[in-house]
């Protein structure tokens, strides 16, 4: 079917959530796409921060292919060996505790929450179940988390919302501290803002904020879902803030395009969610876990890391070498990058790139994002640098 055909049946047939792009899009090989009228791309979004290992990625098609003939679903009644693989992989590489799988980031989100609250609930009681989260922040669109979410556009229409957020300001250890009381039980934060306009926190404020928790029995919650699984050079972002945290919630690379969130737990509170506190029906089943298991072993190799944080390297190198006074900083880590540009220009430079084949991101209200495939090459990218080239230099 052509992008008219399709999009006349999904306008009748799909709710109208999104504000999509007209293009429907057809297959993937690397960080290539191909639309439906065969127009190819290159991909600067891997299906935002899911596809870290490119499409079509012959190891993650394998492994999915070879658990569905052997077992692709079982429920959580059972053991199953991909599932332990992953939480076995996960700890290891972090020195955290235990695993929670859920299907989502928002899902994975609300573990880490409930998990605070229990923690709290266990060794205090009631009455101190707070968050504080920060102003710009994502945490996704369930309604809890969206009350998590430091946005105030995100508080509409569906009240009641659940209680018990307060928030700070992003850099700010005093705003932290201000928003803290007796009924406070966790501060949870992105280290880089990703929605929120690719925002990375300062290394000497998230250290303020975790030796703060720790002095007083807070949890430290640090939602990786966008920074997580290798995207900014690290398998996770706090690994390069020389913090511990006391939860880590991840989602979208995770699985490199199926669908798979998790909670890991420090070992100070990896026992708090015990038998029937808290499950859902497909997290950790095997098929998807395989393909986890798949991701993992080539995100986890230090030269895999390495290459995001050279490739991160180059491309801010490359934008900042354009000179064009269109774009105003470039900045992230690895290879999640912000371009700032002017809010009024924005949707037409993302327009015009996206137009010459260039797939991009927006985030905030100025910023360009880009969260390309972590295996990218420099063929690719050099390809879509002399594209926004065009565009950033007119
Ligand atoms: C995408 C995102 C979420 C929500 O993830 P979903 O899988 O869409 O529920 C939560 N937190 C952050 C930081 C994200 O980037």
């Amino acid at each position: 079917m052509t992008y008219n055909e399709l999009k006349e049946q999904e306008n009748q047939y799909v709710m109208n959530t999104y504000g999509r792009f007209a293009i429907a899009m057809d297959h993937g090989e690397g960080a290539q796409l191909w639309d439906a009228e065969g127009k190819r791309y290159i991909d600067l979004t891997s299906g935002i921060g899911v596809c870290c290992l490119g499409y079509n990625n012959e190891k993650i098609i394998d492994a999915i292919t070879q658990q569905a003939h052997k077992l692709m679903h079982v429920s959580n009644l059972f053991t199953t060996e991909p599932m332990v693989q992953v939480a076995k992989t996960l700890v290891e590489q972090t020195g955290m505790g235990k695993v929670f799988f859920s299907n989502s980031g928002a899902e994975s989100n609300e573990g880490m929450i409930k998990l605070a609250r229990k923690y709290s609930y266990d060794k205090y009681g009631e009455g101190r179940a707070e968050i504080v989260t920060l102003y710009n922040s994502f945490h996704g669109r369930t309604v809890t988390t969206l009350k998590a979410t430091g946005q105030d556009k995100f508080h509409q229409y569906f009240f009641p919302f659940t209680e018990g957020f307060a928030y700070a300001k992003a850099n700010d250890f005093e705003s932290v501290k201000a928003a803290v009381n007796a009924h406070t039980c966790a501060v949870m934060m992105e280290l880089i803002q990703g929605e929120g306009g690719v925002m990375p926190l300062d290394q000497e404020f998230v250290k303020q904020v975790a030796a703060y928790c720790r002095e007083n029995d807070l949890l430290l919650l640090v939602d990786e879902v966008q920074t997580g699984i290798g995207r900014t050079g690290s398998l996770f972002c706090f690994q390069q803030y020389g913090i511990q945290p006391d939860v880590v919630s991840m989602a979208k690379g995770l699985g490199g395009g199926v669908p798979i969130g998790a909670v890991m737990a420090s070992k100070t509170c990896e026992n708090v969610l015990g038998p029937g506190t808290h499950a859902t029906t497909f997290g950790g089943t095997p098929m998807i876990c395989a393909a986890a298991n798949a991701v993992l072993s080539e995100v986890t190799q230090p030269e895999f890391l390495q290459s995001v944080r050279e490739k991160g390297e180059y491309f801010k190198k490359q934008l900042l070498a354009m000179g064009a006074d269109k774009i105003q900083d470039v900045r992230g880590m690895g290879l999640m990058v912000g371009i700032v540009v002017d809010p009024e220009e924005r949707a037409a430079l993302v327009a015009e790139i996206m137009d010459k084949g260039v797939l991009v991101l927006t985030a905030g209200t100025n910023v360009i994002r880009l969260l390309p495939p972590l295996s990218i090459s420099y063929e690719e990218i050099d390809e879509a640098l002399a594209v926004m080239k065009t565009v950033f230099c007119k």
